[in-house]
């Protein structure tokens, strides 16, 4: 089995109280998990597929066989942004509350300060209608956001309706805040903050630049 569901880097209750642990549980064990297996189903017996990372994968969508590539953009898509969530994640308090640097700076740039940052992102994942993802990332080297359906990412061209270096992610799906949240994504979104690791989303946005 090529593809594999990364280890959390953190216990299931880490992210307590902005995410409970029941919500880890599943979310990663089940749904990751699943996308995991279902990938590897898709590109059983195609050795070209099965070398490449899921990086690549996601990259080169164009190229995948017609008739596996809605499974492997819906999970090759899953297994990507999920391994990229729970490593952009941290416990609350553990790390600054504010990224700093090169980041900082691209992002007052872009989008007036830090505040102004976080609410036109919470904003672009409560109009994501039904399920999918709300993103930061670079396209011609500017710093944007946006957010894509389902389990599409910004690495699928040819596929996504926009395509651009993604640094972070946010999962939008109700599997994402459900059981604590219910309704509520825009509690979940501006919740959300408290766990952002920046460090992380730093090391990212100087590998994309
Ligand atoms: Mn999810």
């Amino acid at each position: 089995m090529p593809f594999k569901l990364p280890d959390l880097p953190y216990k299931y209750d880490a992210l307590e109280p902005v995410i409970d642990a029941r919500t880890m549980e599943i979310h990663h064990g089940k749904h990751h998990g699943t996308y995991v297996t279902n990938l590897n189903n898709a590109v059983a017996g195609k050795p070209d597929l099965e070398k490449m990372t899921i990086e690549e994968l996601c990259r080169n969508i164009e190229k995948v066989p017609q008739d596996i590539r809605g499974a492997v953009r819906n999970n090759g898509g899953g297994h990507y942004n999920h391994s990229m969530f729970w490593t952009i994640m941290g416990p609350k308090g553990a790390s600054a509350a504010q990224p700093s640097g090169k980041l900082a700076d691209a992002i007052k740039s872009a989008f007036g300060s830090f505040d102004d940052f976080k609410k036109q992102f919470v904003d672009a994942g409560l109009k994501r209608f039904g399920s999918g993802w709300v993103w930061l990332g670079v396209q011609n080297k500017k710093l944007i956001i946006t957010s894509t359906p389902n389990q599409d990412n910004p690495l699928m061209k040819g596929v996504a309706e926009t395509t651009f270096e993604p640094v972070m992610g946010l999962d939008v799906w109700e599997h994402a805040y459900y059981l604590k949240y219910q309704n509520r994504r825009a509690d979940y979104a501006n919740a959300w903050w408290d766990v952002v690791k920046w460090p992380e989303i730093e090391a990212r946005y100087a590998k994309v630049t």
